[in-house]
């Protein structure tokens, strides 16, 4: 039977005489919060496209946002709760996909979401100077990203890195990510023996490994180097989107199939447990049949 899609609306509105729209996250906990339920609604959006009446989502904006009511006429003040890195990737529109609007987010975006040197002092510029209102930072990866994918099949076969070796802005991106597909290849031969290698789902499954471990390390290096000593209010957490499903996925120890986002690894165990958690998640095991 054919699926009959009615209309989804998702609104951002501006109501003038309303200067309390969204009240922000006290703290690291509630704005992890707020992300997971904006992802759960966006999600959810289009669970109900059969629904009979449509489906409308409204997202307040806060009028001093754009300069209503302001202490500065016309000059918003920047008031993130958390700072984003995501992909570059066109599917994964970062305040869509977590029902976030203007002014919510400080978002990063890089092919492959890894912490170059412009990723770093853009970061370090948030937590300097945004540090009133910013309460977490995310690392974001998601389900099929080609950054990752080219680095597993370089991984697979090393010969392919010569069509790369010239091209430094490439290789740069690619480097980085080499010794994340080397931990997760380990991972699976540990959790799966090493026959692993010759399944037929073995590829994809670096592939998903390697992109949830890659926004968990890039997490886990922002908690050590940003926040531990100086800055304990903060937090780093990490996350997939998963493009199929609209869902952020991310798996963590006591929750191998955790959906939302997750704090990051506070120590080298924490890493451990986290890559146990990924290799035992019904999604990664879903490849290996
Ligand atoms: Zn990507």
């Amino acid at each position: 039977m054919e699926a009959y899609v009615k209309t989804v609306d998702i609104i951002y509105r501006y109501e003038a005489r309303n200067t309390s729209a969204r009240p922000l996250p006290a703290d690291s906990d509630a704005a992890l919060l707020r992300l997971n339920d904006g992802n759960s609604d966006f999600a959810a959006l289009l669970d109900h496209v059969n629904d009979e009446s449509g489906i409308q989502r409204v997202i307040p904006v806060d009028p001093r946002d754009l300069g209503f009511g302001s202490d500065v006429a016309g000059t918003p003040k920047q008031r993130p709760f958390a700072a984003v890195l995501g992909c570059s990737d066109a599917r994964v529109p970062i305040e869509l996909i977590f029902h976030e609007g203007p002014n919510d987010l400080f978002v990063i975006r890089v092919a492959g979401n890894g912490l170059g040197l412009e990723v770093l002092g853009s970061l370090k510029y948030a937590v300097d100077h945004l540090g009133g209102t910013l309460k977490l930072i995310v690392v974001l990866g998601h389900s099929g990203c080609g950054a990752l994918t080219t680095a597993v099949d370089v991984f697979l076969n090393t010969g392919d890195y010569l069509t790369i070796a010239a091209k430094h802005s490439i290789r740069n991106i690619l480097d980085r990510s080499l010794i994340v597909v080397q931990a997760s290849a380990n991972k699976l031969l540990s959790a799966f023996g090493h026959s692993v290698t010759r399944n037929p789902g073995y590829r994809q499954a670096l592939i998903e490994a390697s992109i949830v471990t890659n926004a968990a390390l890039s997490a886990y290096s922002i908690q050590q180097e940003f926040i531990a000593q100086d800055l304990p209010e903060l937090q780093a957490a990490y996350g997939v989107y998963v493009l199929e499903t609209r869902e952020v996925w991310a798996p963590r120890l006591g929750n191998i199939n955790g959906t939302g986002l997750a704090a990051a690894p506070r120590d080298v165990a924490g890493f451990a447990h986290f890559g146990d958690a990924v290799v035992q998640s019904e999604r990664i095991g879903s490849y290996i049949k």
